[in-house]
């Protein structure tokens, strides 16, 4: 059977992230499963029209990878999925596409992860997950949906199938997602409905193209892409004091925000309809500088309530407006507190992720978990960011992997009173923030409440905090037995391609 030293599970911007830094600590046997035909994750799911990001593009970027050639202030998702399908170069024969990972068992004996693929199966001395936390589209539970004769997709699955030309669309959710693609599907279809359960906070969406001269400068000097990356993340830093539940902090955003309402909504009556009735930043804070106006110019109608059912192919609101549609586009997020993998992960006597994570996910430094040693959640337990870049939050933990691989030598297993120290703690920092102020989002875990997606702090302190390596937290088995020991390292060296 084909070993490896590290198994990395997607390759999206964290799988190709952690494939680059193996690499440059000089692991070279390793492989990334990807289950789809290409590499890019969200970036290459997510084909929506409108489909961008809202971190700017210098800083939505790896440090080891500057792109001098950015477009725009902020990437369109083509041009995101470009630069990770460049990221991809080099890596080709460490990369398995249309390889799923189906099953990760950790073998106590031999001391290794059983990793089984849909084509066929390897060993590992410790795994990287790096599956991302919003793949799976979300689809409400809608009675009567099975009535609805026309066409439905989500966001993350476009059909680009479907001709919205004259057609009436309806738009479930008004997430990031949706914010984006109501003015695109408005500039086509006869009529555009969306269905807003809650209304989002949104500020203007400062984007513009480089000029030529911003161009050639980043091309000739690469400390300019330099000084304005860091820039750019000392803004997104300041924004954290409003996430923190800093008073003025959070006035001053809700003011910017109800600024940006008032100068494009006039009709009294929309503009309220289109203000939030939770704290800012509780839910993610959008930016668009187009979404209002598509509601004030009356492209767009706005049924302030959920979708509740579909009766005889008719969309049926809470509020009991009925509405006809040849198109439903749910933008209506993803399973992001209970991740399709943890299921499929088996560690130290048959325990599953799922199963350890009952009441919400958890790790040490973010990162590992007790009772599932030598693997590394990338983008898993309170990992992420509600003011600035993932790619930044990304490469911390992969700092902090490469330090452990370095380190690993055996068996890697943190303590279990680690992992419960640092979640308790991270619990208490959560409470006082803007996440917990009675708003429901996708950061939350509805089984518990906790705050299980965002790392309750700034980026800086997640890397001050968790981006070195400290074994003591540890339990270590540096001896196996021999013939164990023999075995394992006797098949090292077998080529990666063998029987793929
Ligand atoms: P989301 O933020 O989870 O939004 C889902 C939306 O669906 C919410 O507005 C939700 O309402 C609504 N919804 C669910 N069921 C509904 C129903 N029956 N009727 C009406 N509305 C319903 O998902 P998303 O917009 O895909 O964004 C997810 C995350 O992806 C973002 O927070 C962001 O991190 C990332 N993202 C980023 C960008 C970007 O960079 N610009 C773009 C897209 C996505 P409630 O709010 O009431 O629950």
């Amino acid at each position: 059977m084909t070993h490896v030293r590290v198994a990395i599970v997607g390759a999206g911007f964290a799988g190709l992230g952690a494939a680059h830094e193996l690499l440059r600590s000089g692991e070279s046997s390793f492989v990334v499963l990807e289950r789809a035909a290409s590499v890019g994750g969200t970036w290459r799911d997510n084909t929506y029209p409108g489909v961008a990001c809202d971190v700017p593009s210098h800083l939505y970027s790896f440090s080891f990878l500057p792109n001098p050639a950015w477009t725009n202030v902020f990437a369109r998702g083509e041009e995101i999925h470009g630069y990770l399908r460049g990221a991809a170069n080099g890596l080709e024969s460490h990369l398995r596409l249309n390889t799923a990972m189906t099953a990760l068992r950790w073998d106590d004996e031999w001391a290794v992860w059983r990793v089984s693929t849909s084509r066929g199966d390897l060993t590992a001395d410790a795994v990287i997950l790096a599956a991302g936390r919003l793949t799976e589209p979300r689809i409400p539970e809608v009675a009567g949906i099975e009535t609805f004769t026309g066409d439905m997709m989500h966001t993350a699955r476009w059909r680009h199938d479907v001709d919205l030309t004259g057609k009436r669309v309806a738009v479930v959710g008004t997430g990031a997602s949706a914010v984006q693609v109501v003015p695109e599907v408005a500039a086509a279809a006869a009529s555009v409905t969306v269905f807003q359960r809650s209304a989002p906070w949104i500020v203007p969406r400062p984007d513009r193209e480089y000029t030529e001269s911003e161009l050639a400068e980043f091309a000739s000097d690469p400390t300019a892409i330099e000084r304005l990356r860091t820039a750019q993340f000392w803004e997104g830093e300041a924004m954290f004091a409003a996430r923190a539940g800093d008073p003025a902090a959070i006035a001053a955003a809700r003011q910017e925000a109800l600024e940006h309402l008032h100068s494009q909504v006039t009709d009294a009556r929309l503009r309220a309809a289109l203000t939030p009735n939770y704290e800012i930043g509780c839910k993610r804070r959008l930016i668009s500088s187009d979404y209002y106006p598509a509601f004030e110019s009356g492209a767009v109608h706005l049924e302030a309530s959920a979708l509740e059912r579909i009766d005889h192919g008719v969309l049926v609101a809470a509020s009991g407006e009925r509405y006809d549609a040849d198109v439903v586009i749910f933008a209506t997020g993803f399973e992001s507190s209970e991740q399709p993998y943890a299921a499929l992960v088996e560690g130290v006597g048959g325990v599953t992720l799922a199963e350890h994570w009952a009441d919400g996910m958890t790790a040490f430094a973010s990162t590992t978990v007790h009772g599932f040693p030598n693997l590394f959640i990338v983008n898993g337990p309170n990992a992420g960011l509600g003011h600035n870049s993932a790619v930044y939050m990304i490469e911390t933990q992969l700092q902090y992997v490469v330090g452990a691989l370095e380190h690993l030598d055996g068996v890697l297993e943190v303590s279990a009173d680690a992992e419960r120290e640092y979640t308790a703690e991270l619990d208490r920092r959560a409470a006082s923030t803007v996440w917990l102020s009675g708003c429901d989002s996708w950061y939350l875990d509805s089984r518990s409440g906790r705050l299980t997606l965002l790392w309750p702090g700034s980026a800086q302190e997640f890397r001050e905090r968790n981006g070195v390596f400290d074994a003591a937290p540890y339990r270590e088995v540096r001896e196996m037995e021999p013939r164990v020991q023999r075995e394992v390292r006797a098949s090292v060296d077998w080529p990666l391609s063998v029987g793929w």
